[in-house]
């Protein structure tokens, strides 16, 4: 159609098929949909995850790529990216579970994570009980003939208990329940809960995965093909599908992930070792400690326990503010996994909606610093530290 006007011709730019090489880099699949030439092929993509890529709501190269690196990081099969932790987690829990169900999740979890199963109980019917992660007898106890599933943390935020997951797996499949784990603090370099029998597990990969704290980002990784593709027909009818761009950035990150997670766990034990020893702290919540109460369930979990910790100021609150103003390199900031670090006060910030009896059962006390340690030079960090304790 070589007569074409201008005004069609600006239209129909070339679409170039590349043959004989591919890029070294994922490209950014910046489309919304895909031109076919066989209706087919167009309505089979329309119904499964592993067909054609049809609209980005549904799947796209750029976004499929990141599902198969998380998905071969962690072991499973398959995994569903989402456009932030909350929306994978949602889409999990939402995809699984109808009123009247019953789930069982443990005590200490993320604040978005705990405010929105208190959510599914008042405004879905799916009612909870609250059990420790590493108490496997009080999983049994809690279930009933409505249960349906188990959610954990590899390790909560912020005083770092960690679950038990092979007892805590092992009960939830002899009791016929799915189990789903948020790996996020972890990452799958320290742990990989599919192997020690999660059925699925969920990041937000805004922290470590992406690592530089300039993307929102979420995943679910299944260890079988029936749960993933459940999921994923829910999280294409909830929307909550990433941009291409956003999964450009988290793959980009996630190609430093194991140097990275090196230095942030190193990092931490210098800092939680010293700060053990400080006669300002009254305690330091790191699970590479051996005075931390999940330090042996631990050491079977991980080689290495993670580059977030917490720890109390033994003069309270103010003691805790003061020393947050006096920090000169570490940042008063949300989130973690990130490469530059930040510290928060739990009790007024992440978990500020939760109730006295709520903070309790959470580990967090008015004196408590959440700590998520960078990249920087240890002694850098060390000396920031001991200033703002001085
Ligand atoms: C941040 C976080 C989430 C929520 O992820 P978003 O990307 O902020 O939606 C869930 N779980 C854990 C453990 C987190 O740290």
């Amino acid at each position: 159609m070589s007569e074409l006007r201008p005004e069609t011709r600006a239209v129909h730019l070339p679409r170039p098929v590349i043959k004989g090489s591919v890029p070294i880099s994922v490209p950014i699949y910046q489309t919304s949909g895909f031109v076919f030439d066989d209706p087919e092929v167009f309505a089979d993509g329309m119904s499964r995850p592993d067909g054609a890529f049809v609209y980005g709501r549904l799947s796209n190269p750029t976004v499929r790529s990141l599902e198969e690196a998380v998905a071969g990081l962690e072991g499973g099969v398959a995994s569903v990216a989402t456009a932030s932790g909350m929306g994978a987690i949602n889409s999990v829990l939402l995809g699984l579970l109808k009123p009247g169900d019953h789930l069982i999740a443990q005590k200490a979890l993320y604040g978005g994570t705990a405010a929105m199963i208190n959510d599914l109980a008042s405004r879905f019917g799916i009612a909870v009980t609250h059990v420790p992660g590493d108490d496997p007898a009080a999983l049994r106890a809690a279930v009933r003939p409505e249960t349906r599933l188990v959610y954990l943390e590899t390790i909560a935020n912020p005083v770092c208990q960690v679950a038990d997951l092979p007892a805590m797996c092992a009960a939830a499949k002899e009791l016929g329940l799915v189990s789903v784990v948020d790996n996020t603090f972890a990452s799958p370099i320290l742990c990989r809960p599919l192997e020690h029998g999660a059925d699925i597990v969920v990041h937000s990969t805004t922290k470590y995965l992406s690592g530089h704290t300039d993307v929102l980002g979420g995943i679910a990784v299944f260890a079988a093909d029936e749960l993933y593709r459940k999921v994923w027909h829910y999280a294409i009818e909830l929307g909550s599908t990433p941009d291409p761009f956003a999964a450009w950035l988290t793959l980009r990150g996630m190609q430093t992930l194991p140097l990275r997670m090196e230095r942030h766990c190193a990092n931490t034990r210098v800092l939680a070792t010293r700060l053990a020893g400080h006669p300002a702290v009254s305690a330091v919540h790191w699970p590479g400690l051996p005075t931390h109460a999940s330090h042996e369930v631990a050491v079977k979990l991980m080689p290495e326990f993670g580059g977030v910790f917490s720890f109390d100021l033994a003069g309270g609150r103010a003691a805790g503010e003061r020393f947050m103003s006096a920090l000169k390199l570490a940042l008063l900031a949300p989130s973690l996994g990130g490469v530059e670090t930040l510290v928060l006060h739990p009790a007024t910030t992440s978990h500020r909606s939760l109730s006295a009896e709520e903070l309790a059962r959470h580990g967090i006390s008015e004196g408590t610093v959440r700590v998520a340690v960078g990249i920087e030079h240890a002694e850098d960090l060390w000396t920031d530290f001991a200033q703002a304790l001085a």
